[in-house]
């Protein structure tokens, strides 16, 4: 349950998806506000236009149809992945459905399947009409697909909502088709991993691959005596530790001690070293496979 977002959110957040946004005629003022509600807002659901070309595609989800004034959706998705947005308020896409679907948006439960028509989903969700025929021949090119998936993510992330806020409008009102072509479990599948930072498609305009942790590198046996105090053994007998070889009373602690030297001829014999290369004082093969981590 949200505050829909304004039409410059809607702009802002769809952009710094990366998505391509036209702003058709006036539609941050475009809506059917005078004939509902609007919000709370509940989750995304995604429509095929049974339609060809982008233009009258456009311009019949702006205006609408005799019987059905427009808009017909918050945003049309065409074939090249770019995004016309044509309504900011209650738009005419998602008819009566199910209050059941509906618990379950909210709830991002698992759906349950749509079976009634009682309840107003142009007031709960956000609308985007994609251009294709519906006929299950018309293709959908990656980059439709990939603008549905960045359009989703987009809206979940601004809410706080998981893939499990998107629909279909066949998932919410019986005897509707779409979207066909594709399912929406595997669109939900690369919404999430969009949300988890992956992106289905093509990387992000700066993927920043995390750091990898730097290792202490082996300080020379000699560094390893009696009296030798350094954050450097602090770290290694915190992983002698995780190597299940601690044989510390307490600690591990900044100097080098007997328990030091117990715990590390442990991480020797565990490596498979015997009599002298077992003796307890670090040396480079072992200290390497050890992976202390840089202090
Ligand atoms: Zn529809």
């Amino acid at each position: 349950m949200a505050k829909p977002l304004s039409a410059s959110k809607m702009v802002e957040i769809l952009r710094a998806e990366g998505l391509t946004v036209h702003e058709v005629r006036s539609w941050r003022t475009h809506n059917r506000n005078s004939k509902g509600a609007w919000g709370p807002v509940n989750g995304v659901m995604i429509h095929h236009t049974v339609t060809k070309g982008t233009e009258s595609s456009v311009s019949i989800c702006y205006n609408g149809y005799s019987g059905l004034p427009g808009p017909l959706c918050h945003g049309v998705i065409d074939k090249k992945g770019e995004i016309h947005l044509v309504g900011n308020g209650r738009a005419n896409h998602a008819g009566l459905g199910d209050s059941d679907v509906l618990r379950a948006v909210i709830n991002e439960s698992a759906l349950p399947h749509d079976n009634e028509a009682d309840t107003d989903g142009n007031a709960r969700f956000y609308g985007f009409e994609c251009i294709n025929l519906g006929d299950g021949k018309d293709p959908w090119p990656e980059a439709q697909k990939e603008a549905i998936e960045r359009v989703s993510a987009a809206i979940c992330r601004h809410h706080g909502w998981s893939e499990r806020s998107v629909i279909g409008h066949k998932e919410w009102q019986p005897g509707k088709t779409d979207p066909r072509g594709f399912t929406m479990d595997g669109m939900r599948k690369r919404i999430a991993q969009r949300l988890k930072g992956g992106g289905g498609g093509e990387p992000k305009p700066d993927p920043k691959p995390a750091p990898k942790p730097k290792l202490e590198p082996f300080p020379g046996g000699g560094f390893f005596h009696t009296g030798q105090k350094s954050p450097i053994i602090t770290a290694m007998g915190r992983r002698l530790v995780a190597e299940g070889c601690g044989r510390y009373e307490e600690g591990p602690s900044p100097e080098w001690t007997e328990a030091d030297r117990r715990s590390y001829a442990a991480w020797q014999q565990k490596l498979g070293f015997k009599g002298k290369d077992a003796d307890g004082i670090p040396g480079k093969v072992s200290w390497d496979k050890l992976r202390v981590p840089g202090v």
